[in-house]
Order: C-alpha cells, then structure tokens, then sequence
C-alpha cells in the first residue's frame, strides 16, 4: 500500500521509531502511526529528555489547521486538542485507527507525559525495574500479578513505601511500552 503524506503529498516510508513501525514524511517529518502504537510511543521511556527536546524543536512544524484526508482511506481526518502541556491537535482517523502528527508532535506528546508528576513516577519505575536483577525482577511480577485489581476507598495498600496512585501508574506504565529484554 503506497500511502502519502497528507501535507506534502510525498510518499510515506516505513521507518521504525523508538524501535516501533510507523510511515514518515521525510520531508516535514510527520508521522503516521497507528492508534496503538502512539499509545505505546507515549509510554516508553527509552530516550533521554535532551533528546526529545532536540527532536521537538529540529523537526517541529506548525500544527496543521486545515482538515487532513487519512493516507490510508482518503476520509477526512478528525481533529483531537490535547491538554497542556502537550497542547497540540492530532488528527485521527476513525476507520483505519491512524494518527497523523505534525513534525516534533511525537517527542512533544513523550515529553510531556515526563513533565506530568504521574509520568515522572512512572519513568523512575520503569528506569527501576530496567536495572533490576532477573531475579528481582521476577519477584516484583509475582508482586503485582498478587495485587488486587483495584482498592477500596480510602484504603492503604500497605506493603511498601508505594501508594495505590504509584502502582496504579506503575502498572499502566511498565507493562504496555515495555520491550523485555
Ligand atoms: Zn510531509
Ligand atoms: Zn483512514
């Protein structure tokens, strides 16, 4: 399937991006990804912050205003406004499950799930969990494979100096991003 970039009508090529695949506009470095694999892209922490800020401002390019047509499909794309800080428009389409982002969107919406509290938690974890020994790493499996699906109110999870919100983001954030080694 040859598909072309919805701004610049130059053909897309399959690169992989933080070890994902996804179609790339070389020419104003969009990127076209699937729903999932955003998802996933958003919650990886492979990279260093410095270098997801170079790549924010090497590749940015304005946010598109004009409605897009999907590369896949053709249909028009829908518009989505994300919360500060990412702060920027994703354009979505419904039928094939593709995102378009603009040039730098991709390490801006990485880099702002590392400024959000929550995010940072989770990045420590994972950074954690990495440097663990197998062993360890297996125990702490068996840890949450243990845990109960979710807490009562107001109840303390005990076990540990990490509170029901840690582990919550802790699990959302280790597992789905997380390539083992
Ligand atoms: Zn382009
Ligand atoms: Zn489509």
């Amino acid at each position: 399937m040859n598909m072309k970039c919805p701004i610049c009508e130059v053909e897309l090529t399959r690169v992989r991006y933080q070890g994902f695949p996804v179609f790339h506009c070389g020419q104003c470095h969009g990127y076209l990804v699937s729903r999932q694999r955003m998802e996933s892209i958003r919650r990886s922490y492979v990279r260093p912050v410095e270098e997801l800020k170079q790549e924010t401002l090497e590749h940015h390019h304005d946010d598109t205003g004009r409605v897009l047509r999907c590369p896949g499909c053709r249909k028009r794309m829908r518009k989505q406004s994300l919360k500060p800080p990412a702060s920027f428009n994703l354009d979505l389409c419904d039928a094939c499950r593709f995102v378009w982002l603009d040039g730098g969107e991709l390490a801006r919406l990485q880099l702002a799930r590392r400024i959000d509290p929550q995010g940072r938690e989770a990045a420590e974890l994972q950074r954690r969990y990495l440097e663990m020994s197998p062993k360890r790493r297996a125990q702490l499996e068996q840890n949450i494979a243990k845990l109960p699906e979710s807490l009562p109110d107001g109840d303390d999870p005990g076990g540990g100096p990490w509170g029901a919100d840690v582990w919550a983001s802790a699990l959302t954030a280790l597992w789905p991003g997380l390539r083992l080694p």
